[in-house]
């Protein structure tokens, strides 16, 4: 395993930068996710470290050492997209032995890791199968055995769950963060998909327009989101984001409540909220409203939980509320994090 680090690191394709000015540093072992949304420079980003894409500018380091004039053979990488294009004609055994064979790795050494590949990802029986008779997910994981049998020292994973259905791409997450945890390769996984890297990063790494917005653990980007665009960007509905005469404040939907709801002496923020429209997701309920007292029309979604025995009429005022810790301040021309301001709930 190795570290890597990107400094000061472009690419522009034309007038486009694709990516502008990036430093990211991994820890050693660390699975760090590339998220933003589409065009934001995620995929460049990657194949600027995996050497198949030149930079503008900026160093890349792997290991504490500069790579940016090595081939991408030579930078110890293993990279998976989102297309893991198998040999078809090949069976599994054979897509998995071919880096190796390409390597000039011992013939009689062979065998053995393409079997521990395969064990690693449960598909050992699979092996003499070719890639059309395997499910979508088996093709997954054969396309994982197979970067990962050279034993890389970054793993390069680019939105390689997205051909997945849902339940396989979840149950897929966590046989990729096992292994992952087992081996301890550095990996760098890029997805727009907040839930998948909040499920998988020791750290994110939250991208908008070529430049990095915020990088930490799920829980600080999530919490203590540094703008708007991150606040907005995670959390599903994502963090209300209430407009004042000179700063914003956000609130995340499950932190706005009723007031009956709190047995605590922390001092709350009251808002009374007129429901106009309740959507069941099984386990949640999101609340669509529009606050009374405030500017017109200022919609919120609060997000209760269904185990939350609570009568929501709809069409009535109820008096929400929201433990002041947990509303932060943006300003409100450049959208950045600001100290906390005093914030006036109902008139
Ligand atoms: P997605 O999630 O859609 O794959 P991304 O975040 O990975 O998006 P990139 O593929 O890195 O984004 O693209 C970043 C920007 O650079 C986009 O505006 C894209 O159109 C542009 N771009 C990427 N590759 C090229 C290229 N070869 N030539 C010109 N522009 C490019």
């Amino acid at each position: 395993m190795a570290q890597v680090e990107v400094r000061g690191i472009s690419k522009h394709f034309g007038e486009v930068r694709a990516v502008d000015h990036v430093d990211i540093a991994t820890a050693e072992g660390e699975f760090l996710v590339l998220l933003g949304p589409s065009g934001c420079g995620k995929t460049t980003l990657l194949r600027m470290i995996a050497g198949i894409e030149t930079p503008t500018s900026g160093d890349i380091l792997i290991g504490g050492q500069v790579v940016n004039n090595l081939p991408p053979r030579a930078r110890k990488i293993a990279m998976v997209f989102q297309s893991y294009a198998l040999y078809p004609h090949m069976t599994v055994f054979r897509n998995i032995a071919f880096p190796l064979k390409a390597q000039g790795f011992p013939r009689e050494e062979i065998p053995t890791k393409v079997e521990w590949a395969a064990s690693t990802f449960g598909i050992e029986k699979l092996l003499h199968r070719k890639p059309r008779e395997l499910s979508g997910g088996e093709r997954q994981r054969v396309a994982l055995a197979r970067a990962v049998v050279r034993e890389p020292s970054v793993f390069l994973l680019d939105e390689p769950l997205s051909n997945l259905d849902a339940k396989l791409r979840t149950s897929a997450r966590d046989e990729l963060q096992q292994f992952q945890r087992r081996i301890g390769t550095t990996t760098i996984y890029v997805t727009h998909d907040q839930v998948e890297a909040m499920g998988l990063g020791d750290r994110i790494v939250v991208m908008k327009g070529g430049k990095v917005r915020q990088i930490g653990t799920p829980q600080e980007v999530y919490n203590e989101p540094s703008d708007t665009f991150v606040a907005g960007f995670l959390g599903s509905p994502p963090m209300n984001l209430l407009e004042r005469e000179d700063y914003i404040a956000g609130f995340r939907p499950e932190k706005f409540l009723p007031v009956s709801v709190y047995d605590t002496g922390e001092p709350l923020v009251k808002l009374w909220l007129v429901v106009h429209r309740v959507e069941h997701l099984g386990a949640d309920r999101l609340l669509y409203g529009i606050m009374r007292d405030t500017f017109p029309n200022e919609k919120v979604i609060v997000n209760i939980p269904s185990t939350v025995d609570l009568k929501i009429k709809t069409g009535e005022a109820q008096e929400f509320a929201v433990k002041e810790k947990d509303i932060k301040f943006f300003d409100r021309s450049t959208g950045l994090r600001i100290e906390p301001r005093r914030f006036w709930g109902t008139r």
